[in-house]
């Protein structure tokens, strides 16, 4: 796609994710895009269509230290499996350093634990893109429902990005089926009836199959900050 003419919202709504990649790379000046993988089956399907026009997109991955051994193993075969350009993103300090310092912060606090192993990692990891890929989907949570295919966000450090969620629209059982057809392994934690994976002390089965993410910080809260953190330019 060249020389695009740029959409009305509801067309961009109706593209599909493998023209909406091309779209939002036609029409942003100076395109740098970057991409979010948590490895879980719908960041590997975004990651699938983006790889196609970006082979090396900087594959941000948030080490907050806390991750399953299952999470890690499938992050590091992927990765040498599709050759991916990986950027783990850690905090300031070390888990054995957090922990000598603050104790387990995320049983006694964990917005504060997010903010200082995901958020702050993340903003900062941000700073070199304009366009920001991520794996959302309106049905993971009702926190997702309103979301658009490209939203304009700025970062509380300033930064503005075009944040870009090609998978807005599809259901779960869309994103096994394609993830299916096109042979891309799946982490096994799925088939011990995980359905929406983060850090293992923070993530359980959930037990309400109308909420995939309510397994998630024992279902005190729905989001680790990382989606809510920047604002949305109107
Ligand atoms: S998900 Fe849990 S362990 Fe991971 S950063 Fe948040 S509070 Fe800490």
């Amino acid at each position: 796609m060249n020389a695009l003419a740029m959409l009305a919202a509801e067309e961009v709504e109706a593209l599909s994710p493998d023209v909406l990649v091309e779209y939002i790379l036609g029409i942003t000046p100076d395109a740098r895009p970057c991409f979010t993988c948590s490895f879980q089956t719908e960041d590997m399907v975004v990651l699938d269509f983006v790889r196609r026009a970006v082979p090396n997109v900087p594959v941000i991955f948030l080490e907050t230290g806390y991750h399953f051994a299952e999470t890690y193993a499938y992050r590091d075969r992927m990765v040498a499996e599709w050759n991916l350009n990986l950027i783990n993103a850690t905090a300031a300090q070390t888990r054995a350093e957090h922990e000598a310092e603050r104790g387990l912060l995320h049983i006694v606090n964990p917005t504060e634990c997010c903010n200082l192993r995901k958020v702050a990692p993340l903003m900062q990891s941000l700073e070199p893109y304009n366009v920001w890929f991520t794996g959302l989907r309106r049905e993971q949570s009702p926190t997702r429902a309103n979301l658009k295919k490209i939203e304009d966000h700025r970062t509380p450090n300033g930064h503005e990005l075009k944040k870009v969620s090609i998978l807005a629209d599809w259901n779960w059982a869309r994103v096994t089926e394609y993830a299916r057809r096109r042979a891309i392994p799946e982490l096994p934690l799925y088939a011990q009836g995980y359905t929406s994976i983060g850090c293992e002390p923070c993530t359980a089965i959930s037990m309400d199959p109308t909420n995939a993410r309510a397994g998630r910080w024992g279902g005190k809260k729905l989001e680790c900050g990382i989606h809510t953190f920047s604002e949305k330019a109107e």
